[in-house]
């Protein structure tokens, strides 16, 4: 079924009697030519390409639980592609291009809202590098604007530039950044990829690989072996878990990633606004909410809540820049499980393990990747070559020295 207004107009006359699942809830088939573990936006973002782009038949996507149950319905929803370096500028340039016609392309709204990016500078130290930094997007064919204070007094009045702990001296502007809805990111793919004949299997868990002479013949779940051709694995926070079943040992550590939601508010955020003395990024949900986040909670953890001395760093960040926050009553709170990379860049590649591909690594910031993710690992795995805006990412990175250390603070993810 094709959703347009002339649908919900006959949908709404006729008593909403002929709208149909977004989905299927097909039994796992025996075998496939392609599984995808993990029905996040990566993995969903992956079997949909497949099968759009790179005309793969036969695929599955198996969650363990529901479908956007994971990170891509726990994020704080941002996109942008304010990157510095060659190997992360382009990919992420790339993925945002992508969002761009992403809700024609799969005939859903996910309420793709381009509103803009600011990042704040405090210094002028913090200005050379946004300068840098903007220069860098620019040559790669990105969006950047370096706002002066006038400019920022006269677009959100709201903050305080002058008598505040850490003075506001300019920002760093993308105005093509801004915010996606995150489940429906998850529902956009699942339903463009179902009715390709992805089969779609929740409530399905991988717990383990059939491997044998080192190659994968297919995966072990809760409902019973299903053979593979080829297998790839995009379960973001659980990959070191997941992986170590294939006795692989991943450069990654998992960690505690927190987000906040306020009551609804009248529109008071134009656009998404970060903090550039400490860390703490904020939007405002079309429902009304401030949607807000900041560091890490600092420790390895599987578990997907936080705690309360991160909660105090980020509304202390939160005040610092907004002081009317202070105002607001928090609605909900809820922690996700991240999955860094020591270099805080991704990982899209083979394994040692034929016919077994892995996708990961993707810390903060793997929301505003999922289109370019899942159409370089899509690309990987239907044709067993990186995707030339991927090059960078693959695992001999980490042997070869050659790391994409994004915010260059070396190899302590808790610094990322
Ligand atoms: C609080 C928070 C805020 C964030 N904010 C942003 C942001 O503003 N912008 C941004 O770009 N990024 C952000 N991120 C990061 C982003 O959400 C993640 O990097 C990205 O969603 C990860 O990819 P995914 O969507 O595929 O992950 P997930 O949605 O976590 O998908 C992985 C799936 O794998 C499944 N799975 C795990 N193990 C198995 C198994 N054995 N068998 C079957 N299935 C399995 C899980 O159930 C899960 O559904 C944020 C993350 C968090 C936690």
């Amino acid at each position: 079924m094709r959703y347009s207004g002339f649908r919900v107009i006959k949908e709404a006359l006729t008593g909403h009697k002929g709208w149909t699942p977004a989905w299927r809830d097909p039994e796992p088939q025996d075998h496939y030519d392609i599984v995808i573990i993990g029905g996040g936006g990566h993995g969903l973002a992956t079997a949909y390409y497949l099968a759009k782009e790179f005309g793969q038949k036969k695929i599955a996507v198996l969650e363990k639980g529901w479908i956007g149950g994971g990170n891509v319905g726990r994020n704080t929803t941002i996109i942008r592609s304010n990157y510095l370096l060659n190997g992360n500028e382009p990919f992420y340039e790339f993925s945002l291009k992508l969002w761009e016609g992403l809700e024609q392309d799969f005939n859903y709204n996910a309420m793709v809202s381009q509103r803009g990016i600011l990042n704040l500078i405090h210094s002028d130290a913090q200005r050379d590098a946004f300068i840098r930094r903007g220069n860098a997007m620019i040559l790669n064919g990105a969006d950047a604007e370096l706002l002066s204070v006038d400019q920022i007094k006269a677009r959100y009045p709201f903050l305080n530039v002058n008598d505040a702990r850490f003075p506001i001296k300019g920002g760093l502007a993308q105005h093509r950044g801004g915010t996606v809805r995150h489940d429906a990111v998850a529902w956009g793919y699942a339903r463009g990829a179902d009715s390709r004949g992805v089969d779609i299997i929740q409530n399905c868990e991988v717990t383990g690989f059939r491997t044998r002479n080192g190659r994968c013949l297919g995966v072990e779940t809760s409902r019973g072996f299903i053979g593979a051709g080829k297998v790839g694995c995009a379960v973001a926070g659980a990959s070191s878990r997941l992986m170590a079943k294939a006795e692989m040992r991943l450069p990654l550590e998992s960690h505690v990633l927190q987000a906040f939601v306020s009551e609804g508010l009248k529109p008071v955020l134009p656009g998404v606004i970060t903090f550039g003395a400490g860390h703490f990024y904020c939007s405002q949900s079309d429902k009304g909410g401030l949607v807000f986040g900041g560091d890490l909670d600092g420790y390895n953890s599987y578990a997907q809540r936080g705690n309360l001395p991160v909660v105090e760093d980020v509304c202390e960040g939160g005040m610092a820049i907004f002081p009317m926050l202070g105002r607001a009553r928090l609605l909900r709170m809820w922690g996700g499980i991240m999955d860094m990379s020591m270099d805080g860049s991704p990982i899209i590649d083979r394994t040692h393990i034929d016919g077994l591909y892995f996708n990961g690594g993707w810390c903060y910031g793997g929301f505003k990747a999922t289109p370019a993710s899942g159409f370089c690992f899509a690309h990987l795995l239907a044709r067993d070559a990186s995707h030339p805006m991927a090059t960078a990412f693959r695992f001999d990175r980490f042997e070869k020295g050659l790391m994409i250390d994004e915010k260059g603070v070396g190899a302590q993810p808790n610094l990322h």
